[in-house]
């Protein structure tokens, strides 16, 4: 299972590369460094250096007492992502993709972003590595996130509006992209999570997994063994598969995604790609994708912005179907309640993604016994939540 993806970037029927012709060769050069840096010792070892010594790895892994105790059942352990500079676990791929285009010799970024935060990962990696940053942002979303658009600039990227379709994140990705096909030469994109065509969703895996592989070495150090459940928050479903990918061979950990639901799965607002979408294409690759019975593209809706996208990464589908990872999906006000939780017991303000990971926890854990062991990813911190929660308790 973890030779997953193929040459050709399939998760059985998912995954690929949907690309105009003018891509392939941008996608196939990818592929090729990918595969160099992958043996490649130095870049492993400058990588790790600026993930230690700059983005503040290894990141805590936290026994969570209190939220424990409030259950009553098993052990509840926190991967703290949220403790990373710039407060989510999306620079560790900026981090190795920025290094990565510098050694294929680029010179420029291109990235979209819908809440902003990709963008500032990107931003932030840009200045770290002396490369020139453009992000497309919908303009809705520009006028939704004032403060991250504000924060690119001052981190010296570009930000472009971008008027098409629904003005969001899936028509800045249309822009990112057409970007790409006319810069390939000096531009590299920084796609934002483990989606898009092959090499995308498994070379965000791989930067992403050291999520998984610290924690099995924690979970071990600390309890002696691997733990019973994984639970983590799928958006594009970055941080969930480098939380996972480490564990999958591991039959006795059973391992949970969580969607969201935004205000119900049977209304017309929520972000639940797996549980509600069909197979289809979007940003190049074949995956669950929310459409309506003509294919045309839904929008999607979640109180946490990066959760709001209406597909997947195509690995999470080949697992949906594989059966080795449970999906379940988890509303706005469930999240805000794991919010609010984490916050009172364990003085730890949690972004809304992760939220709706911990949402999940009053459903699982009256399932789990005296010493079983939970994990949950924590993948960012709360601070740019707050007014949303504001605004909502
Ligand atoms: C962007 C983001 C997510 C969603 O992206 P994935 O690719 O699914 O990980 C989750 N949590 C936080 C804190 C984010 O910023």
């Amino acid at each position: 299972m973890s030779q997953l993806p193929d040459v050709k970037g399939h998760f059985g029927p998912y995954g690929g590369r949907y690309v105009p012709e003018t891509l392939v060769k941008a996608c196939e050069e990818l592929t090729a460094a990918y595969r160099k840096i992958k043996r490649d010792k130095k870049f492993h070892e400058e990588l790790r250096y600026y993930l230690e010594s700059y983005a503040g790895r290894p990141t805590a892994l936290y026994e969570a007492k209190n939220l424990s105790a409030k259950f009553g059942r098993g052990r509840i352990f926190l991967k703290r992502e949220d403790l990373l500079h710039t407060g989510a676990h999306k620079i560790n791929s900026t981090l190795a993709q920025g290094l990565l285009a510098k050694r294929l010799g680029k010179t420029r970024l291109v990235a979209e972003t819908g809440a902003g935060q990709h963008g500032v990962a990107t931003a932030t990696a840009a200045c770290v590595f002396g490369l020139k940053c453009v992000v497309y942002m919908g303009a809705v979303d520009i006028e939704r996130q004032a403060l991250n658009v504000y924060k690119m600039k001052l981190l010296g990227a570009e930000v472009r509006p971008v008027h098409s379709g629904s003005k969001t994140l899936k028509d800045a990705t249309n822009e990112a992209i057409r970007d790409w096909v006319t810069n390939v030469e000096d531009t590299h994109y920084l796609l934002g999570s483990v989606v898009g065509p092959h090499p995308y969703p498994e070379m965000v895996r791989e930067f992403q997994s050291v999520i998984g592989k610290e924690t099995r070495r924690q979970i071990v150090k600390q309890a002696g063994r691997l733990p019973n459940y994984l639970i983590a928050c799928v958006g594009g479903g970055s941080n969930s598969m480098g939380f996972f990918h480490p564990f999958l061979k591991d039959r006795s950990v059973r391992i949970v995604g969580i969607e969201a639901a935004g205000e119900g799965v049977s209304t017309p607002h929520h972000a639940a790609s797996i549980t509600k979408g069909r197979p289809g294409i979007l940003h190049g690759m074949k995956s669950y994708l929310l459409q309506d019975k003509n294919g045309q593209v839904l929008l999607a809706h979640s109180i946490s912005a990066g959760l709001d996208y209406p597909s997947v990464g195509p690995e999470h589908a080949y697992l949906k179907d594989s059966g080795r990872v449970s999906y379940y999906a988890v509303t706005d006000g469930d999240a805000l309640k794991g919010f609010e939780v984490l916050t009172k017991l364990e003085g730890i303000m949690p972004a809304l993604e992760p939220s709706h990971a911990l949402g999940y926890l009053p459903k699982l854990m009256p399932k789990t016994k005296k010493n079983d062991i939970v994990i949950v990813c924590i993948s960012g911190r709360g601070d740019k939540d707050i007014h949303t929660v504001q605004q909502y308790l």
